[in-house]
């Protein structure tokens, strides 16, 4: 998420008015559900106007929706970290794993028939993970004790994160003017301390897949662990490609690919805090445990950063995945991918504006030379879209999911419009990202960024 000054400041402490802040003294009993109705409806309506967000298609209250409610509120008290007890999510979990493996190169001979993972939260805990896991795999392996990431500039925050998380030296590398990571300008940050170099298919925020090949031969002629991220594509290239659109490697069938992410809470369609860590052998994934022999309270072992984890989000993934079946998820990408070439010719008929490099899934990103792209975000989300702003370059860009497929003209329409109410009347280069960015395009203090957080961000009283 880009930080707005003002942005922040509506979510801030002056909109709490009324909130609570203790126990009520006799419970609200079932009547609590009727005040839940009433602030679940008065939450922005994001129906077919978000960008990314929700990929379920349809309506909240009926399809794929309903099916994954269900699933979800029955197994809604379940918890793996007793797998005596629930057997039923473990063997979920392990399901969803392996068919996940399954898509991505995990049944091909390349993929050396080892490939072997967890669910997690959510796309950050994989990649937090599978960078823990890389960083004592290669301690183990090479004595590394002072280790370096290298990571494409189009890389998810989640690398930073675990960079300041794990005490891992970031090398953030620009990338070339294709958009795509700099294979040689990776090369040339690589040295002795150097655990793991990372790409994305695609990378989220112009919707663009490294050269995952070339990566992996540096990787592996290099004998430092590779990251994939997939938290987007995973569910998508795999149909993608299948359907004949022109998918460049990504997978584990790729040499030197040591591990994958992938959301099942995107393209997926499962619930939110769903997600897969994939790595190529047992020989990695073994450093992404936790086993504790010394505690009083047992003998303590947990896979991931949670201890207690949601059984029932499992269970909604394993729904999501079994009712789709690889058909379902055919027809949904199909739908998408289409969606995304319409709107992408879209913006090209639109003279003012130009496409950020050349998108190979569903995300679209958009700048211009002669209007200011954040002003007309600013108009956009008047109308009551919500996309993403991103910087070098200014863009904007919308994730297309199945919400979009039958919006696509309502879009188009509406940022032909914007655009010509930009250019009817440009406003001071003061709007959009600049209160943060400062007029002249500089990047913020992280220091600065993070006080801003803590007040506005806080959800302690
Ligand atoms: C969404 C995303 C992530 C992070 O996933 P969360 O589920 O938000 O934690 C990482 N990488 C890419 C490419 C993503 O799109």
């Amino acid at each position: 998420m880009l930080l707005v000054v003002d942005k922040l400041q509506s979510t801030g402490k002056s909109k709490r008015d009324g909130w609570r802040t203790e126990l009520p003294r006799a419970g609200f009993g079932v009547g609590v559900l009727e005040t839940m109705k009433d602030a679940k409806r008065k939450d922005v309506a994001w129906q077919g106007k978000c960008s990314g967000t929700v990929y379920i298609g349809g309506n909240e209250a009926e399809g794929h929706f309903s099916l994954i409610n269900e699933a979800c509120s029955m197994f809604a008290h379940t918890n793996p970290l007793h797998t005596d007890v629930f057997q039923s999510v473990a063997r979920y979990e392990a399901e969803v794993v392996a068919m996940t493996a399954a898509l991505l190169g995990g049944k091909e001979k390349a993929s050396g028939g080892q490939i072997c993972g967890n669910m997690t939260s959510g796309g950050t805990e994989s990649i937090l993970l599978a960078v823990k896991s890389s960083r004592d795999f290669m301690k183990a392996k090479r004595g590394i004790t002072m280790p370096e990431m290298i990571i494409p500039e189009s890389a998810h925050s989640a690398y930073d994160k675990a960079a300041q998380y794990f005490k891992i030296k970031l090398r953030r590398v620009p990338v070339n003017n294709e958009f795509l990571a700099d294979v040689r300008a990776i090369k040339r940050c690589i040295n002795r301390n150097t655990i793991l170099i990372v790409g994305s298919a695609p990378g989220f925020p112009h919707g663009i897949i490294d050269p995952v090949e070339e990566l992996g031969e540096l990787a592996f002629g290099s004998g430092v662990c590779f990251h994939v991220d997939l938290c987007l594509g995973g569910f998508v290239l795999p149909f993608a490609r299948k359907l004949g659109y022109p998918i460049p490697p990504f997978d584990f069938s790729v040499k030197g690919v040591t591990s994958i992410s992938v959301d099942v809470h995107k393209y997926g369609l499962a619930p939110k805090g769903t997600s897969v860590v994939l790595y190529r052998n047992h020989d990695i994934r073994k450093h992404q445990f936790v086993a504790v022999t010394e505690w009083s309270g047992g003998l303590y072992v947990s896979p991931t950063i949670a201890g207690s984890r949601p059984g029932s989000l499992i269970a909604g993934a394993w729904a999501a995945m079994m009712s789709l079946g690889f058909e379902g998820y055919l027809e949904n990408t199909k739908e998408i991918m289409e969606a995304s070439k319409r709107i992408q010719k879209g913006i090209k008929e639109i003279p003012e504006l130009h496409i950020v490099g050349r998108p190979d899934m569903t995300i679209v990103a958009f700048g211009s030379n002669v209007v200011d792209v954040f002003e007309v975000n600013d108009i956009m989300s008047s109308k009551g879209w919500h996309l993403n702003a991103l910087q070098r370059p200014n863009s904007i860009h919308i994730c297309v999911t199945l919400q979009h497929v039958p919006m696509v003209e309502d879009f188009l329409k509406d940022l032909r419009n914007s655009v010509e109410t930009v250019k009817a009347n440009p406003g001071p280069i003061s709007g959009g990202l600049a209160p943060i960015y400062g007029a002249a395009g500089k990047m913020p203090d992280r220091v600065m960024v993070q006080e801003l957080l803590v007040d506005f961000m806080d959800s302690s009283c």
